[in-house]
């Protein structure tokens, strides 16, 4: 079989085995509805509020606080849109982040046609906001602030407490998108002053189209989906039981051993980036080097395409990402690096590699010894790489 070294566990994970076998039989024999009273339908709704028990009491909730939904996308959806409608009659005000996820963001954009007024923060150069720039935002009309805990393509982590603090002080609602960090960092929502916080289970090996909603008890929200009473009659739906207990088991293993494998992750992130930017000339680290999530790796590369550089590294087997979003046809750069100050080439040419426990230090020096062949191939290409030769 063909090497295959997967390095895009930002974008999503392997469903892990333990997990499936535990979702297995709410697939099979254990099929029967949570809502009905009969044993079969009894059994699923244990199962479900078994999973909501453990989830709860991993970020230090209760489990009346926490909502399943179909992942991340829906919870950021559901947090954001939720608490502007109702809390309309307070104020209109929103604070976000220029980096934050596309979940975020477009959903704030659509709040600004829908008579919402939205401050998008700036970030500094290593993409995480300045708290003053927050405090000098909020206004009287601010009903929410909403700011990702770390981010996806950078993985730097924002200052979540300090941001806490001050919402609360302020009696602003607080949600965070957490998506890149369950599993991943210990949360504890009461500590943080976290009102809501979105999680998605494929993001922590768990399956995909399940996620979750912490809505601190008092919060107000409208619901996102309408229908049946489930989930307290916030978000109706049959709900999704066997995702439900596979994003329980996935969180649990995920929060095992934890301080190990990051140490382990944290080491080898470390060696990756240096391989890299000692073997390789004209790159460039994006992120904090060190207020990072353990797993990312973000680097870019001068006179290349990003996208060139997956193609290359498919050929030989290793899977990662780009800067550059390929939206209806054509490559944009990311709003994340731009914004953080690179220009449209450097963001073009930068490329993400988010580890998982699975890799090991012989993957990473397949990689850099594929990179280094691939960036010299291609910069072989590069008009503007011959222009810089010129100059030296
Ligand atoms: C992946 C991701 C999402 C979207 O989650 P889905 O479950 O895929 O909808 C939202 N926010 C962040 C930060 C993410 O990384």
């Amino acid at each position: 079989m063909k090497k295959q070294i997967y390095m895009d566990n930002a974008a999503t994970t392997k469903l892990d085995k333990r997990v499936l076998d535990e979702m297995l039989p709410y697939l099979t024999e254990q099929y029967g509805n949570p809502s009905s009273t009969y044993s079969l339908g009894v059994a699923s709704k244990k199962a479900i509020d078994d999973a909501r028990g453990v989830i709860s009491e991993i970020i230090n909730s209760h489990p009346g606080e926490l909502y399943f939904t179909s992942g991340g996308s829906e919870s950021d959806n559901w947090a954001i849109k939720g608490v502007a409608y109702a809390n309309r009659k307070k104020g209109n005000h929103i604070i976000t982040t220029k980096v934050e996820h596309h979940a975020v963001l477009h959903t704030c954009e659509y709040l600004e046609k829908n008579g919402f007024e939205v401050t998008y923060l700036d970030v500094d150069e290593d993409g995480i906001i300045d708290i003053n720039d927050l405090k000098e935002a909020i206004r009287e009309e601010t009903i929410l602030i909403t700011i990702m805990y770390a981010n996806n393509e950078v993985g730097s982590i924002m200052p979540i407490k300090e941001i806490g603090d001050i919402a609360r002080e302020k009696n602003i609602l607080f949600h965070t998108d957490a998506v890149q960090v369950m599993g991943v960092i210990e949360i504890d929502v009461e500590q943080l002053n976290i009102d809501l916080l979105s999680m998605s289970a494929h993001k922590f090996k768990g399956p995909k189209g399940i996620g979750a909603l912490y809505i601190k008890r008092g919060v107000k929200i409208d619901p996102l989906i309408i229908g049946g009473g489930q989930e307290r009659s916030r978000r109706a739906g049959t709900e999704n039981i066997a995702s439900i207990v596979g994003m329980s088991k996935a969180l649990t293993l995920a929060y095992e051993n934890l301080d190990e494998k990051n140490k382990n992750l944290i080491q080898l992130r470390d060696y990756f980036i240096q391989e890299i930017m000692t073997k390789i000339d004209y790159t460039k680290l994006n992120g904090h080097p060190v207020n990072r999530l353990p797993n990312n790796v973000n680097i870019s590369f001068s006179f290349i395409e990003g996208e060139s550089l997956l193609l290359f590294l498919d050929i030989k087997g290793i899977a990662a990402s780009s800067g550059s979003a390929c939206t209806s046809g054509t490559l944009d750069p990311s709003h994340v690096l731009l914004s953080m100050g690179l220009n449209h080439e450097t963001a073009h040419g930068s490329l993400r590699l988010s580890l998982s426990e699975e890799n090991t230090k012989e993957d990473i020096d397949y990689v850099v010894e594929n990179l280094v062949e691939i960036v010299d191939k291609l910069r072989q290409m590069s008009p503007l790489y011959e222009n810089v030769k010129e100059e030296i």
